[in-house]
Order: C-alpha cells, then structure tokens, then sequence
C-alpha cells in the first residue's frame, strides 16, 4: 500500500520545468520519457484578460522517489521547485492540508 503522494498546488507554479529536468536526471529516464511533465494551457483571452497556466503532471513513472524519503531526502523535483508548489507527503498529512484548504487549487497524485 502507498504511504506517501505528491500534493500540488497550481496556483504557484510558475513554469520553469526545474521539476521534469531535476526527475530526468535523477531517475536517468530515456528521450520521451518523464516523470513529471509540465503542461501548459493557454495563452486564452478570458473576460478581457490573457490567462496561461502551468499544469504539472506526474506520469506512472513517478514513484514519489521512496528510496530517497527513506533515507530522509526529499525528492529532487520538490527541492528544485522554484514555486515551491510540489511536496511529497504522507497521506495523513496530505489529507490534513486538503482539508485546511478546501477552495485552493490542489491536486493529489499517488503512485
Ligand atoms: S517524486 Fe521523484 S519520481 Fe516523482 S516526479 Fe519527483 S523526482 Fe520524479
Ligand atoms: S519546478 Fe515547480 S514551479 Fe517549476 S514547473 Fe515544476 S512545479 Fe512548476
């Protein structure tokens, strides 16, 4: 059983793709394959305003670096998050922050 996710918060990513190269290098994936991939929506005209957002995604190679969390290192894409919008939590206290923030934009992936 998992112990651990990762919990995002959209609204603080900026697009810089430190998370996709930090993991690439880390699990030395081949070309085509990433861990974590950031996506992008927009740039769209909504009520006057230009709205573009960042959207990252992990992909079922991401394993929440356990090997690491095991030696109490954090994965690599959480230490170079330039938005600090990425964290790898247990999933009580993924569940605790859901429920201290109800209305933010956060997203929960478990391998
Ligand atoms: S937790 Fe590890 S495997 Fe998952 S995206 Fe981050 S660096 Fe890659
Ligand atoms: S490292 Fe953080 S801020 Fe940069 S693209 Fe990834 S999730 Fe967004």
């Amino acid at each position: 059983m998992n112990t651990h996710g990762m919990l995002i918060d959209y609204r603080y990513c900026t697009g810089c793709h430190a998370c996709e190269v930090s993991c690439l290098n880390e699990k030395e994936l081949p070309e085509g394959e990433w861990g974590i991939k950031v996506n992008e929506i927009g740039p769209v005209k909504i009520d006057g305003h230009w709205m573009w957002d960042f959207v990252p995604v992990p992909s079922d190679r991401c394993d929440c670096c356990i090997e690491r969390l095991e030696k109490g290192v954090k994965p690599p894409c959480e230490l170079h998050c330039l938005g600090k919008c990425l964290e790898v939590l247990s999933i009580e206290d993924i569940t605790k922050r859901l429920k201290e923030n109800p209305t933010s934009k956060l997203s929960v992936f478990i391998p």
